[in-house]
């Protein structure tokens, strides 16, 4: 972990790298309470709603209406501002206490986020139609955890469809333009994200699980949290692949796991062409004043020295010769 260094009162409105490229700061959203903080620290948006929060606090699935409440009210209090919402995403290690399913051996290899949704097609449309409709003014989209293939996503939207289609027939208001996208969090999706971004709106890189997956390090296991390591030569080259297949077919691109606030990885992150960080949002001040002090072509140079080492030894070496930051 990392210090924040400034206060909220120290940032700018924009976040502009030292030679004036623009990046965009969005805010990773848990509960309502952390909305407050999002807007002190002047978030251009929400890039992560994590929305399996509202389940989690309750005593049975919360009905479209409730979920509607809290939603619209997340919309309401960014203003206008982009809100991307992310699919229920429980399993592996976020249980519902009151959804009894049979005991998993690996919940994390199980019936964990899209594919939940997917068994679950009642609750995932009360879900879809209430993030619909709290996004019927428009810039709000909507994005699917663990996919692990172009046909997880083409079932994932069919749905969607479906539901915009309901609330049409109903005279329901919402956006038909609401985006759609995919969570990269899984070695079987960088593996086609080629396809995927060319058949998605926007791709979010969830760093979280996409260490954990590529690893094989169970992100909850303290005995092996040695070995979960973002900067893995495999890591570094599979954040390159997602970000360029999003550039090819001039899809957006953010990256929303834990790695997007890591000061050690931001000339990297910058470097490959990342200009999106979904961040929790005490670390704002941290990133805008790293980004300031850095030079795109810099970065790039830094990536490309990255890209090329095989080993996490020579990774290691170069990050300590780098480093933006004191030890
Ligand atoms: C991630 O996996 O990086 C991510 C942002 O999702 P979560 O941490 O909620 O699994
Ligand atoms: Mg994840």
């Amino acid at each position: 972990a990392w210090k924040a260094l400034h206060n909220a009162s120290d940032m700018e409105e924009q976040t502009v790298t030292k030679c004036g490229e623009r990046v965009h700061i969005f805010a990773n959203i848990n509960l309502l309470s952390d909305l407050p903080p999002a807007r002190r620290f002047k978030a251009e948006g929400v890039g992560l709603y994590r929305s399996e929060f509202p389940f989690i606090v309750r005593n049975d699935f919360p009905t479209e209406e409730e979920q509607f409440a809290i939603y619209k009210k997340l919309v309401d209090q960014m203003d206008g501002r982009r809100v991307t919402f992310r699919t229920l995403d429980i399993g592996g290690d976020k249980m519902l206490s009151y959804y009894s399913n049979v005991t998993e051996a690996n919940p994390f290899l199980g019936m964990r986020a899209i594919r939940f949704s997917l068994q679950n097609k009642d609750i995932f449309c009360h879900q879809l139609r209430a993030f619909l409709r709290a996004g019927a003014g428009g810039g709000s989209r909507i994005m699917f955890p663990l996919i692990s293939s172009v046909d997880d996503f083409v079932a994932a939207r069919d749905i969607v469809y479906e539901c915009m289609d309901e609330l049409e027939r109903e005279g329901v208001p919402f956006s038909r333009e609401t985006e759609l996208g995919v969570m990269m969090e899984l070695p079987s999706a960088v593996e086609v994200a080629d396809e995927l971004a060319q058949e998605a709106d926007f791709l979010s890189i969830g760093s979280n699980d996409l260490i954990q997956y590529m690893l094989a390090v169970d992100r909850t296991n303290e005995q092996v949290s040695k070995l979960y390591l973002a900067h893995h030569p495999a890591i570094l080259r599979a954040i390159n692949r997602i970000v360029s297949a999003g550039i090819t077919h001039e899809k957006d691109v953010s990256i929303c796991g834990d790695l997007s606030a890591d000061p050690r990885m931001l000339p990297f992150l910058l470097g490959v062409g990342l200009r999106n960080f979904s961040i929790d949002m005490v670390n704002a001040p941290t990133v805008q004043r790293l980004v300031s002090g850095i030079k795109i072509e810099d970065a790039e140079e830094i990536a490309n020295s990255l890209l090329d080492f095989g080993r996490i030894s020579e990774i290691e070496a170069y990050l300590v010769d780098h480093s933006l930051v004191p030890e």
